[in-house]
Protein backbone atom coordinates (compact mmCIF):
# COMPACT_ATOMS: atom_id res chain seq x y z
CA UNK A 1 0.00 0.00 0.00
CA UNK A 2 1.95 3.29 -0.64
CA UNK A 3 2.34 5.99 1.67
CA UNK A 4 1.36 9.41 1.90
CA UNK A 5 3.71 12.16 1.37
CA UNK A 6 3.24 14.90 3.34
CA UNK A 7 5.42 18.39 2.37
CA UNK A 8 6.33 20.75 4.83
CA UNK A 9 7.02 23.78 4.33
CA UNK A 10 9.77 25.35 6.28
CA UNK A 11 7.59 27.43 8.43
CA UNK A 12 5.30 23.85 9.06
CA UNK A 13 8.00 22.71 11.86
CA UNK A 14 5.62 21.73 14.59
CA UNK A 15 4.81 18.03 15.11
CA UNK A 16 1.27 18.70 16.48
CA UNK A 17 0.10 20.91 13.97
CA UNK A 18 -1.00 21.26 10.50
CA UNK A 19 -0.31 17.86 7.86
CA UNK A 20 2.08 16.08 10.50
CA UNK A 21 -0.90 16.35 13.63
CA UNK A 22 -1.82 12.78 12.72
CA UNK A 23 0.87 11.60 10.89
CA UNK A 24 2.36 8.13 11.49
CA UNK A 25 5.65 6.92 10.60
CA UNK A 26 3.62 3.33 9.15
CA UNK A 27 1.62 5.39 6.85
CA UNK A 28 3.39 8.61 6.31
CA UNK A 29 6.68 9.93 4.94
CA UNK A 30 7.88 13.75 5.08
CA UNK A 31 9.59 16.04 2.24
CA UNK A 32 11.47 19.04 2.57
CA UNK A 33 12.72 21.10 -0.17
CA UNK A 34 15.47 23.83 -0.02
CA UNK A 35 15.27 25.42 -3.10
CA UNK A 36 17.40 27.37 -4.87
CA UNK A 37 15.04 30.11 -5.24
CA UNK A 38 15.09 30.23 -1.48
CA UNK A 39 18.55 30.37 -1.44
CA UNK A 40 19.50 32.90 -4.26
CA UNK A 41 15.55 34.49 -4.83
CA UNK A 42 17.07 37.94 -3.43
CA UNK A 43 20.16 38.96 -1.14
CA UNK A 44 18.89 37.82 2.35
CA UNK A 45 20.10 38.68 5.67
CA UNK A 46 22.87 35.59 6.21
CA UNK A 47 20.99 35.41 9.86
CA UNK A 48 17.61 34.67 8.20
CA UNK A 49 18.95 32.28 5.74
CA UNK A 50 20.84 30.27 8.67
CA UNK A 51 18.26 30.04 10.59
CA UNK A 52 15.00 28.94 8.14
CA UNK A 53 17.90 26.18 6.81
CA UNK A 54 18.95 25.11 10.23
CA UNK A 55 15.81 25.34 11.98
CA UNK A 56 14.39 22.49 9.03
CA UNK A 57 17.17 20.35 9.49
CA UNK A 58 16.70 20.09 12.76
CA UNK A 59 13.08 18.99 12.89
CA UNK A 60 13.84 16.83 9.71
CA UNK A 61 15.66 14.94 12.07
CA UNK A 62 13.92 14.81 14.93
CA UNK A 63 11.37 13.23 12.86
CA UNK A 64 13.63 10.88 11.70
CA UNK A 65 14.42 9.92 15.07
CA UNK A 66 10.89 9.36 15.88
CA UNK A 67 10.99 6.74 12.90
CA UNK A 68 9.95 8.71 9.74
CA UNK A 69 11.16 8.32 6.24
CA UNK A 70 12.38 11.91 5.75
CA UNK A 71 13.22 13.35 2.25
CA UNK A 72 15.08 16.77 2.30
CA UNK A 73 15.28 17.51 -1.68
CA UNK A 74 17.23 20.45 -3.35
CA UNK A 75 16.08 21.70 -6.33
CA UNK A 76 15.26 24.61 -8.37
CA UNK A 77 11.67 25.28 -7.09
CA UNK A 78 9.37 23.93 -4.87
CA UNK A 79 6.84 22.30 -6.88
CA UNK A 80 10.07 20.62 -8.74
CA UNK A 81 11.74 19.00 -5.52
CA UNK A 82 8.30 17.42 -4.55
CA UNK A 83 7.29 16.18 -8.13
CA UNK A 84 10.78 14.11 -8.26
CA UNK A 85 9.01 11.70 -5.69
CA UNK A 86 5.42 12.19 -5.96
CA UNK A 87 5.10 9.59 -8.02
CA UNK A 88 5.64 6.75 -5.50
CA UNK A 89 2.95 8.07 -3.39
CA UNK A 90 -0.69 7.89 -2.76
CA UNK A 91 -1.14 11.56 -2.63
CA UNK A 92 0.88 14.57 -1.55
CA UNK A 93 -0.83 16.48 1.89
CA UNK A 94 0.41 19.81 3.04
CA UNK A 95 -1.05 22.51 5.64
CA UNK A 96 -2.62 25.19 3.78
CA UNK A 97 0.60 27.68 3.05
CA UNK A 98 1.49 30.88 4.67
CA UNK A 99 1.72 32.50 1.11
CA UNK A 100 -0.37 32.89 -2.07
CA UNK A 101 2.58 32.33 -3.86
CA UNK A 102 3.06 28.97 -2.75
CA UNK A 103 -0.87 28.25 -2.11
CA UNK A 104 -0.76 28.46 -6.12
CA UNK A 105 2.25 26.56 -6.76
CA UNK A 106 1.65 23.61 -4.86
CA UNK A 107 -2.44 23.51 -6.21
CA UNK A 108 -0.75 23.31 -9.36
CA UNK A 109 0.95 20.06 -9.03
CA UNK A 110 -2.17 18.30 -6.78
CA UNK A 111 -1.31 19.21 -3.35
CA UNK A 112 -4.15 17.83 -1.04
CA UNK A 113 -4.80 20.82 1.51
CA UNK A 114 -5.42 20.08 5.39
CA UNK A 115 -6.00 23.35 7.59
CA UNK A 116 -3.77 25.66 8.51
CA UNK A 117 -3.83 25.68 12.33
CA UNK A 118 -0.92 27.20 12.67
CA UNK A 119 -3.05 30.48 14.04
CA UNK A 120 -6.00 30.58 16.98
CA UNK A 121 -8.14 32.18 14.15
CA UNK A 122 -8.83 30.44 10.77
CA UNK A 123 -9.34 32.62 7.58
CA UNK A 124 -13.30 32.05 7.34
CA UNK A 125 -13.64 33.21 10.91
CA UNK A 126 -12.15 35.86 10.12
CA UNK A 127 -13.70 36.93 6.96
CA UNK A 128 -16.88 36.28 9.35
CA UNK A 129 -15.30 38.83 11.56
CA UNK A 130 -14.44 41.54 9.01
CA UNK A 131 -17.13 41.07 6.94
CA UNK A 132 -19.63 42.51 9.71
CA UNK A 133 -17.60 45.70 10.53
CA UNK A 134 -18.28 48.76 8.90
CA UNK A 135 -14.28 49.47 9.58
CA UNK A 136 -11.33 46.72 10.68
CA UNK A 137 -10.18 48.21 13.89
CA UNK A 138 -8.02 46.29 15.59
CA UNK A 139 -9.05 46.96 18.65
CA UNK A 140 -12.40 45.82 17.77
CA UNK A 141 -11.13 42.44 16.45
CA UNK A 142 -8.82 42.15 19.81
CA UNK A 143 -11.90 42.59 21.74
CA UNK A 144 -13.58 40.00 19.66
CA UNK A 145 -11.15 37.60 20.07
CA UNK A 146 -10.68 37.94 23.97
CA UNK A 147 -14.26 37.04 24.21
CA UNK A 148 -14.11 34.30 21.92
CA UNK A 149 -10.93 32.99 23.17
CA UNK A 150 -11.88 33.76 26.77
CA UNK A 151 -8.67 35.03 27.39
CA UNK A 152 -8.28 37.12 30.61
CA UNK A 153 -11.78 37.50 31.08
CA UNK A 154 -14.06 37.35 34.26
CA UNK A 155 -17.70 36.99 34.84
CA UNK A 156 -17.94 37.96 31.16
CA UNK A 157 -15.92 41.89 31.57
CA UNK A 158 -11.74 42.10 31.07
CA UNK A 159 -9.82 41.31 33.70
CA UNK A 160 -8.98 44.89 35.59
CA UNK A 161 -12.03 46.52 34.43
CA UNK A 162 -10.60 47.55 30.90
CA UNK A 163 -9.43 45.77 27.50
CA UNK A 164 -6.58 47.95 27.11
CA UNK A 165 -4.01 49.40 29.50
CA UNK A 166 -2.00 51.66 26.93
CA UNK A 167 -2.37 54.46 29.09
CA UNK A 168 0.04 52.78 31.79
CA UNK A 169 2.04 51.93 28.74
CA UNK A 170 3.93 53.27 26.65
CA UNK A 171 6.33 55.23 28.58
CA UNK A 172 10.24 56.01 27.11
CA UNK A 173 13.42 54.67 28.50
CA UNK A 174 14.12 56.11 31.62
CA UNK A 175 16.51 59.28 31.83
CA UNK A 176 19.02 57.43 34.31
CA UNK A 177 19.10 54.15 32.62
CA UNK A 178 17.89 51.12 33.87
CA UNK A 179 18.69 47.10 34.29
CA UNK A 180 17.57 45.69 31.12
CA UNK A 181 17.36 42.44 30.69
CA UNK A 182 20.09 40.05 29.19
CA UNK A 183 19.12 37.83 25.59
CA UNK A 184 20.50 34.29 25.34
CA UNK A 185 23.63 32.95 23.82
CA UNK A 186 22.60 30.26 22.00
CA UNK A 187 25.80 27.29 21.21
CA UNK A 188 26.32 26.00 17.94
CA UNK A 189 26.22 22.54 17.12
CA UNK A 190 26.94 20.17 13.92
CA UNK A 191 23.70 21.61 11.89
CA UNK A 192 24.20 24.75 12.55
CA UNK A 193 27.86 24.82 11.39
CA UNK A 194 27.02 22.65 8.50
CA UNK A 195 24.33 25.33 7.35
CA UNK A 196 26.88 28.26 7.68
CA UNK A 197 29.58 26.43 6.00
CA UNK A 198 27.24 25.93 3.01
CA UNK A 199 25.77 29.49 3.20
CA UNK A 200 29.36 31.05 3.19
CA UNK A 201 29.73 31.26 -0.77
CA UNK A 202 26.20 32.65 -1.43
CA UNK A 203 25.97 36.55 -2.15
CA UNK A 204 24.03 37.56 1.24
CA UNK A 205 24.14 40.57 3.58
CA UNK A 206 24.14 40.86 7.31
CA UNK A 207 26.41 39.79 10.03
CA UNK A 208 26.63 35.74 11.33
CA UNK A 209 28.73 36.61 14.22
CA UNK A 210 26.23 35.94 17.29
CA UNK A 211 24.47 33.22 19.08
CA UNK A 212 21.05 35.17 19.28
CA UNK A 213 18.70 33.04 17.58
CA UNK A 214 18.69 29.02 18.36
CA UNK A 215 17.46 26.72 15.77
CA UNK A 216 15.38 23.97 17.62
CA UNK A 217 11.95 23.50 19.70
CA UNK A 218 13.93 23.87 23.00
CA UNK A 219 15.47 26.88 22.39
CA UNK A 220 12.01 28.09 21.53
CA UNK A 221 10.65 27.22 24.75
CA UNK A 222 13.92 28.59 26.56
CA UNK A 223 13.34 32.23 25.23
CA UNK A 224 9.79 32.06 25.97
CA UNK A 225 10.84 30.94 29.80
CA UNK A 226 13.55 33.32 29.90
CA UNK A 227 10.96 35.92 28.75
CA UNK A 228 8.52 34.72 31.37
CA UNK A 229 11.06 35.27 34.29
CA UNK A 230 12.80 37.99 32.91
CA UNK A 231 10.82 40.58 30.73
CA UNK A 232 7.12 39.67 31.30
CA UNK A 233 6.61 42.39 34.28
CA UNK A 234 8.07 45.26 32.50
CA UNK A 235 7.10 44.30 28.96
CA UNK A 236 4.12 46.74 28.87
CA UNK A 237 5.80 50.11 30.36
CA UNK A 238 8.59 49.94 28.00
CA UNK A 239 6.85 48.15 24.97
CA UNK A 240 7.44 51.43 22.55
CA UNK A 241 10.57 52.28 23.69
CA UNK A 242 14.10 52.60 21.86
CA UNK A 243 17.46 53.34 23.92
CA UNK A 244 20.89 52.07 22.91
CA UNK A 245 21.22 50.44 26.29
CA UNK A 246 19.51 47.06 25.10
CA UNK A 247 18.86 45.85 21.49
CA UNK A 248 15.54 43.96 22.78
CA UNK A 249 14.26 45.79 26.26
CA UNK A 250 11.56 43.87 26.96
CA UNK A 251 10.45 42.20 23.92
CA UNK A 252 10.06 38.33 23.61
CA UNK A 253 11.81 37.54 20.82
CA UNK A 254 9.30 34.60 20.15
CA UNK A 255 8.30 35.97 16.31
CA UNK A 256 11.12 34.27 15.18
CA UNK A 257 9.99 31.01 16.55
CA UNK A 258 6.61 31.45 16.25
CA UNK A 259 6.31 31.44 12.50
CA UNK A 260 8.04 28.83 11.46
CA UNK A 261 6.21 26.65 13.86
CA UNK A 262 8.72 25.60 16.63
CA UNK A 263 6.52 27.25 19.30
CA UNK A 264 3.10 28.27 18.87
CA UNK A 265 0.79 31.36 20.11
CA UNK A 266 -1.45 28.99 21.95
CA UNK A 267 1.32 27.52 24.30
CA UNK A 268 2.43 31.03 25.02
CA UNK A 269 -0.58 32.34 25.63
CA UNK A 270 -1.29 29.62 27.93
CA UNK A 271 2.03 29.96 29.46
CA UNK A 272 1.74 33.71 30.14
CA UNK A 273 -1.50 33.37 31.80
CA UNK A 274 -0.18 30.83 34.42
CA UNK A 275 2.45 33.41 35.00
CA UNK A 276 -0.14 36.19 35.43
CA UNK A 277 -1.78 34.12 37.54
CA UNK A 278 1.12 33.42 40.00
CA UNK A 279 1.16 37.27 40.89
CA UNK A 280 3.79 39.65 40.72
CA UNK A 281 3.01 40.81 36.58
CA UNK A 282 1.38 44.04 36.14
CA UNK A 283 -2.54 43.21 34.17
CA UNK A 284 -0.60 46.09 32.10
CA UNK A 285 1.86 44.08 30.80
CA UNK A 286 -0.04 40.79 31.19
CA UNK A 287 -3.05 42.71 29.27
CA UNK A 288 -0.60 44.44 26.73
CA UNK A 289 1.34 41.08 25.96
CA UNK A 290 -1.46 39.29 24.94
CA UNK A 291 -3.11 41.95 22.79
CA UNK A 292 0.22 41.21 20.34
CA UNK A 293 -0.62 37.50 20.29
CA UNK A 294 -3.94 37.04 20.16
CA UNK A 295 -4.49 40.64 18.75
CA UNK A 296 -2.14 42.02 16.56
CA UNK A 297 -0.59 38.70 14.54
CA UNK A 298 -4.00 37.37 14.06
CA UNK A 299 -5.20 40.60 12.81
CA UNK A 300 -2.32 41.01 10.43
CA UNK A 301 -2.66 37.63 9.36
CA UNK A 302 -6.81 37.50 8.69
CA UNK A 303 -5.98 40.69 6.66
CA UNK A 304 -3.60 39.11 4.49
CA UNK A 305 -6.17 36.71 3.61
CA UNK A 306 -9.09 38.90 3.56
CA UNK A 307 -7.66 41.78 1.32
CA UNK A 308 -6.47 39.05 -1.12
CA UNK A 309 -3.18 38.69 -3.67
CA UNK A 310 -3.19 41.82 -5.29
CA UNK A 311 -3.17 44.26 -1.91
CA UNK A 312 0.87 43.54 -1.94
CA UNK A 313 0.92 45.84 -5.22
CA UNK A 314 -1.12 48.80 -3.98
CA UNK A 315 0.74 52.48 -4.38
CA UNK A 316 -2.25 54.89 -3.28
CA UNK A 317 -0.14 57.57 -2.54
CA UNK A 318 1.89 57.03 -5.79
CA UNK A 319 5.53 56.91 -4.29
CA UNK A 320 8.02 56.05 -6.43
CA UNK A 321 11.91 56.81 -5.23
CA UNK A 322 14.17 53.55 -5.40
CA UNK A 323 15.45 52.30 -2.47
CA UNK A 324 17.12 55.01 0.10
CA UNK A 325 21.08 53.90 0.63
CA UNK A 326 21.06 54.49 3.97
CA UNK A 327 18.44 50.87 4.25
CA UNK A 328 21.24 48.57 3.60
CA UNK A 329 24.10 50.52 4.74
CA UNK A 330 24.12 52.56 8.07
CA UNK A 331 26.95 54.94 6.66
CA UNK A 332 24.86 56.64 4.76
CA UNK A 333 23.65 58.42 7.20
CA UNK A 334 24.14 60.93 9.73
CA UNK A 335 20.74 60.47 11.50
CA UNK A 336 21.38 58.85 14.72
CA UNK A 337 18.43 56.38 15.51
CA UNK A 338 18.34 55.16 11.42
CA UNK A 339 22.08 54.30 11.75
CA UNK A 340 22.01 52.68 14.81
CA UNK A 341 18.74 50.88 14.07
CA UNK A 342 20.13 49.72 10.49
CA UNK A 343 23.31 48.57 12.47
CA UNK A 344 21.14 46.48 14.94
CA UNK A 345 19.49 44.63 11.74
CA UNK A 346 23.07 44.07 10.05
CA UNK A 347 23.86 42.03 13.41
CA UNK A 348 20.84 40.53 14.28
CA UNK A 349 18.34 40.47 11.62
CA UNK A 350 15.86 41.99 14.62
CA UNK A 351 14.62 45.05 15.51
CA UNK A 352 11.63 45.19 17.94
CA UNK A 353 7.76 46.89 16.50
CA UNK A 354 8.76 50.77 17.00
CA UNK A 355 12.06 50.93 14.67
CA UNK A 356 10.11 49.20 12.46
CA UNK A 357 7.20 51.18 12.46
CA UNK A 358 8.32 54.83 13.44
CA UNK A 359 11.47 54.55 12.09
CA UNK A 360 12.00 52.99 9.14
CA UNK A 361 8.89 52.62 7.83
CA UNK A 362 7.86 56.23 8.77
CA UNK A 363 11.46 57.49 6.59
CA UNK A 364 10.22 55.55 4.13
CA UNK A 365 6.86 56.77 3.69
CA UNK A 366 7.71 60.59 4.08
CA UNK A 367 10.03 60.09 1.86
CA UNK A 368 7.80 58.13 -0.86
CA UNK A 369 9.78 55.33 -1.36
CA UNK A 370 8.25 53.14 -3.33
CA UNK A 371 6.37 50.49 -1.41
CA UNK A 372 7.58 47.40 -3.69
CA UNK A 373 10.76 47.77 -3.57
CA UNK A 374 10.84 48.87 0.60
CA UNK A 375 8.63 45.77 0.94
CA UNK A 376 11.43 43.51 -0.70
CA UNK A 377 13.65 45.27 1.72
CA UNK A 378 12.12 44.30 4.70
CA UNK A 379 11.21 40.79 3.69
CA UNK A 380 14.79 39.85 3.19
CA UNK A 381 16.43 41.66 6.16
CA UNK A 382 14.42 40.54 8.88
CA UNK A 383 14.48 36.95 10.49
CA UNK A 384 10.97 36.70 11.52
CA UNK A 385 9.65 38.42 7.91
CA UNK A 386 7.08 36.14 5.95
CA UNK A 387 4.56 37.13 3.27
CA UNK A 388 1.19 37.24 5.50
CA UNK A 389 2.67 39.31 8.10
CA UNK A 390 4.91 41.51 6.06
CA UNK A 391 2.30 42.89 3.23
CA UNK A 392 0.03 43.76 5.57
CA UNK A 393 2.36 45.84 8.17
CA UNK A 394 4.30 47.23 5.41
CA UNK A 395 1.66 47.80 2.47
CA UNK A 396 -1.25 48.57 5.08
CA UNK A 397 -0.52 50.19 8.52
CA UNK A 398 3.41 51.83 7.77
CA UNK A 399 3.02 53.40 4.55
CA UNK A 400 -0.83 53.77 4.06
CA UNK A 401 -0.42 52.60 0.59
CA UNK A 402 -3.47 51.24 0.96
CA UNK A 403 -5.26 54.13 0.69
CA UNK A 404 -6.91 53.80 4.23
CA UNK A 405 -8.35 50.31 3.50
CA UNK A 406 -6.32 49.12 7.05
CA UNK A 407 -5.67 52.09 9.51
CA UNK A 408 -7.54 55.19 8.65
CA UNK A 409 -4.69 57.58 9.43
CA UNK A 410 -1.01 57.11 7.90
CA UNK A 411 1.84 56.52 10.72
CA UNK A 412 4.19 59.17 10.30
CA UNK A 413 5.59 61.42 12.81
CA UNK A 414 8.64 64.13 13.55
CA UNK A 415 11.47 64.25 15.45
CA UNK A 416 9.89 65.00 18.13
CA UNK A 417 7.73 61.17 18.80
CA UNK A 418 11.30 59.77 18.30
CA UNK A 419 12.91 61.98 20.66
CA UNK A 420 10.11 61.86 23.46
CA UNK A 421 10.75 57.52 23.03
CA UNK A 422 14.21 57.19 22.70
CA UNK A 423 17.92 58.16 23.99
CA UNK A 424 18.91 58.69 20.01
CA UNK A 425 18.40 62.31 19.60
CA UNK A 426 21.19 63.39 22.15
CA UNK A 427 24.37 62.45 20.57
CA UNK A 428 22.87 63.29 16.57
CA UNK A 429 23.94 65.62 14.06
CA UNK A 430 20.14 67.00 13.85
CA UNK A 431 17.91 68.70 15.84
CA UNK A 432 14.25 67.51 16.18
CA UNK A 433 12.95 70.94 17.50
CA UNK A 434 13.26 72.66 14.67
CA UNK A 435 12.70 72.15 10.44
CA UNK A 436 13.97 74.74 8.14
CA UNK A 437 17.99 74.76 9.24
CA UNK A 438 20.95 72.74 7.95
CA UNK A 439 20.69 70.84 10.81
CA UNK A 440 17.22 70.09 10.89
CA UNK A 441 15.97 66.80 12.03
CA UNK A 442 15.31 65.30 8.64
CA UNK A 443 11.83 63.36 9.92
CA UNK A 444 10.55 66.88 11.51
CA UNK A 445 11.30 68.88 8.17
CA UNK A 446 9.76 65.89 5.91
CA UNK A 447 6.83 64.82 8.73
CA UNK A 448 5.82 68.80 7.35
CA UNK A 449 6.67 67.93 3.53
CA UNK A 450 4.64 64.73 3.68
CA UNK A 451 1.36 66.90 5.32
CA UNK A 452 1.58 69.39 2.53
CA UNK A 453 2.25 66.86 -0.29
CA UNK A 454 -0.98 64.69 0.58
CA UNK A 455 -3.13 67.61 1.64
CA UNK A 456 -5.91 67.61 -0.78
CA UNK A 457 -6.14 63.75 0.01
CA UNK A 458 -6.22 64.18 4.11
CA UNK A 459 -8.94 67.36 3.36
CA UNK A 460 -11.70 64.10 3.12
CA UNK A 461 -10.09 62.43 6.19
CA UNK A 462 -11.82 63.72 9.67
CA UNK A 463 -8.63 61.80 11.78
CA UNK A 464 -6.09 63.87 10.05
CA UNK A 465 -7.77 67.28 11.03
CA UNK A 466 -5.32 68.14 13.48
CA UNK A 467 -2.67 67.56 11.22
CA UNK A 468 -3.93 69.72 8.55
CA UNK A 469 -4.78 72.75 11.39
CA UNK A 470 -1.01 72.14 12.16
CA UNK A 471 -0.12 72.97 8.54
CA UNK A 472 -2.23 76.08 8.16
CA UNK A 473 -0.34 77.09 10.95
CA UNK A 474 3.38 77.32 9.79
CA UNK A 475 4.58 80.74 9.09
CA UNK A 476 7.98 79.02 7.13
CA UNK A 477 6.17 76.41 5.13
CA UNK A 478 7.62 77.68 1.97
CA UNK A 479 11.46 77.31 3.99
CA UNK A 480 9.89 73.83 5.22
CA UNK A 481 8.93 72.44 1.57
CA UNK A 482 12.38 73.91 -0.16
CA UNK A 483 14.56 72.01 3.22
CA UNK A 484 12.48 68.96 2.33
CA UNK A 485 13.33 68.98 -1.05
CA UNK A 486 16.68 69.05 -0.22
CA UNK A 487 16.26 66.66 2.26
CA UNK A 488 15.12 64.41 -0.16
CA UNK A 489 18.39 64.93 -2.58
CA UNK A 490 20.59 64.28 0.27
CA UNK A 491 18.76 61.09 1.57
CA UNK A 492 19.16 59.61 -2.59
CA UNK A 493 23.14 60.58 -2.09
CA UNK A 494 23.43 58.99 0.98
CA UNK A 495 24.92 61.99 2.77
CA UNK A 496 21.82 63.38 4.82
C1 LIG B 1 6.72 47.52 9.34
C2 LIG B 1 6.58 46.33 10.23
C3 LIG B 1 7.03 45.10 9.80
C4 LIG B 1 6.85 43.98 10.60
N1 LIG B 1 7.28 42.77 10.13
C5 LIG B 1 7.09 41.67 10.86
C6 LIG B 1 7.51 40.40 10.38
O1 LIG B 1 8.03 40.28 9.28
N2 LIG B 1 7.31 39.32 11.16
C7 LIG B 1 6.71 39.42 12.39
O2 LIG B 1 6.51 38.40 13.03
N3 LIG B 1 6.31 40.59 12.86
C8 LIG B 1 6.49 41.73 12.15
N4 LIG B 1 6.10 42.92 12.65
C9 LIG B 1 5.46 42.99 13.96
C10 LIG B 1 6.42 43.18 15.15
O3 LIG B 1 7.31 44.22 14.87
C11 LIG B 1 7.18 41.91 15.44
O4 LIG B 1 6.29 40.83 15.54
C12 LIG B 1 7.93 42.00 16.75
O5 LIG B 1 8.82 43.09 16.72
C13 LIG B 1 8.67 40.72 16.98
O6 LIG B 1 9.42 40.75 18.15
P1 LIG B 1 8.95 40.02 19.47
O7 LIG B 1 8.65 38.61 19.18
O8 LIG B 1 9.93 40.32 20.52
O9 LIG B 1 7.58 40.76 19.76
P2 LIG B 1 6.85 41.18 21.10
O10 LIG B 1 6.91 42.65 21.19
O11 LIG B 1 7.35 40.41 22.26
O12 LIG B 1 5.33 40.81 20.80
C14 LIG B 1 4.82 39.50 20.96
C15 LIG B 1 4.31 38.93 19.66
O13 LIG B 1 3.24 39.69 19.14
C16 LIG B 1 3.14 39.49 17.74
N5 LIG B 1 2.97 40.79 17.07
C17 LIG B 1 3.02 42.00 17.63
N6 LIG B 1 2.76 42.96 16.71
C18 LIG B 1 2.53 42.32 15.55
C19 LIG B 1 2.21 42.77 14.24
N7 LIG B 1 2.08 44.06 13.94
N8 LIG B 1 2.11 41.84 13.28
C20 LIG B 1 2.23 40.53 13.56
N9 LIG B 1 2.54 40.06 14.78
C21 LIG B 1 2.67 40.95 15.76
C22 LIG B 1 4.43 38.80 17.31
O14 LIG B 1 4.15 37.47 17.02
C23 LIG B 1 5.31 38.91 18.53
O15 LIG B 1 6.18 37.82 18.68
C24 LIG B 1 6.25 44.08 11.87
C25 LIG B 1 5.81 45.32 12.30
C26 LIG B 1 5.96 46.44 11.50
C27 LIG B 1 5.46 47.75 11.99
S1 LIG C 1 17.30 64.23 15.73
FE1 LIG C 1 16.03 63.27 14.17
S2 LIG C 1 17.46 62.07 12.96
FE2 LIG C 1 18.49 62.56 14.87
S3 LIG C 1 18.11 60.82 16.20
FE3 LIG C 1 16.53 62.34 16.61
S4 LIG C 1 14.85 61.77 15.29
FE4 LIG C 1 16.63 60.70 14.54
Amino acid sequence: MPKTLIYLAHDNLNRHKGALKDADPKKHEVIFVESYRMLTGARWHRQRLFFLLSAARHFAESLRKEGFTVHYEKASDTATGIRKISKNYSEVVAAAPSSYRLTKSLSDIGVKFVPNDFFLTSRESFAKWASSQKSLKMENFYRFQRERLDILMEDGKPVGGQWNFDEDNRLPPPKLGHSWPEYPEHQRDEIDLEVIAEIASLDLVGNLTDGTWGTTRDAALAQLDRFLRRSFVEFGPYEDAMTTESWALNHSLLSTYMNVGLITADEIVAEALKRFKKGGVPIASCEGFIRQVIGWREYINGLYWFFGSEYRDLNELGSTRKLLPLFSDCSKTKMRCVSEIVSQIEDRSWVHHIPRLMVLSNLAALAEVRPAEFLAWMREVFIDATDWVMVPNVIGMSLHADGGKMSTKPYVAGGAYISRMSNYCGDCAYNPKTRTEDDSCPFTTLYWHYIARNSERFKKNHRMFQQLSGLKKLSDLDETIKRGNEVIKGLEEGRI
